[in-house]
């Protein structure tokens, strides 16, 4: 195989680009806190994610890269000039849904008017045209065999909302760790977040809590396997609360929920310069058109198949 980076390149002008992305959500609005803070009362809290999202497009911009900013409707529909700043630095617009209501929950037809919402108050604010979505939560799994045929319907050229291993809040063991088609029927790819393989496990190593736990050089080796060894992009996520240490404490959250919140956010921001200047980075649009050139590898893999026939 050849070494990568080649001789005289750098990580950072290597040829495989990574996909970068921010799913942008208010410190209220996480997963975790979903039982302890009803949607009713999001309006009452004292909102914080326009200003991270102003350091998140400093830190970018710095750093001279683009990124994917997969928006909930909810929160476009409150910062539109958020989100016109957002366009005009470069970066892509996606969807995220629009309040974070898991896929799972929903049967289509509630999905299809969910991201139908999302996408109409994302090209509104923005003035982009969506084509990317993220599931909330990564939840696109074995119960919503339905959603990337909704997906291909309304006109998405990818998704990246399946997180490929276990863990106890989603995952679909079963699915590709790399790019795929899921439908043999449509060109919509799927881009799932980044898994490294160590000793014949599944590790899930695109973001979230493990970026922020584990020492930075634990990424470092797992973005480095990924594309060196495999020659593949990884896909990366992290979320404007990560960078932001005085955000509100919840009280009567489950103190698992709260330790996975609430740890390495001082070391957060650190982290992710030493991530973005040490890798090559894209918006996730782009990784989804190169990736889609690998024809051949993508069609989708009988495990998803049967998911489809079942659909
Ligand atoms: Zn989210």
């Amino acid at each position: 195989m050849q070494p990568f980076p080649p001789p005289g390149e750098t990580e950072r002008t290597a040829p495989v680009i990574n996909g970068l992305s921010v799913d942008v959500e208010d410190w209220f609005q996480v997963g975790a806190f979903e039982n302890v803070i009803a949607r009713s009362d999001w309006d009452t809290l004292k909102t914080r994610v326009e200003d991270n999202v102003f350091r998140i497009l400093d830190l970018f911009a710095e750093a001279d890269v683009k990124a994917t900013f997969f928006t909930l409707g909810w929160v476009a529909k409150r910062h539109p000039a958020m989100m016109r700043r957002i366009a005009d630095a470069g970066h892509e617009v996606a969807s995220h849904g629009y309040d974070h209501a898991r896929v799972f929950t929903f049967d289509r037809k509630a999905f299809a008017e969910d991201i139908r919402t999302a996408r109409a108050v994302l090209e509104d604010s923005s003035g982009q045209h969506v084509t990317g979505y993220r599931a909330p939560s990564f939840s696109i799994d074995h119960r919503t065999p339905w959603a990337f045929a909704e997906l291909a319907e309304q006109g998405y050229a990818y998704s990246s909302s399946v997180a490929p291993v276990v863990h106890d809040h989603y995952g679909w063991p079963a699915a590709p760790r790399f790019a795929f088609r899921p439908l043999a029927s449509a060109s919509l790819v799927e881009l799932p977040v980044t898994t490294a393989l160590f000793g014949g496990r599944r590790l899930a190593a695109g973001g979230g809590g493990f970026f922020r736990v584990l020492p930075y050089g634990f990424s470092r080796w797992a973005i480095r396997q990924v594309n060196r060894a495999e020659g593949r992009p990884a896909v990366f996520y992290f979320h404007p609360w990560e960078i932001d240490p005085a955000q509100p404490r919840v009280p009567g959250a489950p103190i698992r929920s709260r330790l996975r919140h609430y740890t390495g956010l001082a070391r957060m921001a650190g982290k992710l310069t030493d991530l973005v200047h040490e890798f090559r980075w894209g918006r996730m649009d782009a990784v989804a058109a190169v990736e889609a050139l690998r024809a051949d590898e993508l069609a989708a893999p009988q495990a998803i198949a049967a998911h489809e026939a079942a659909a």
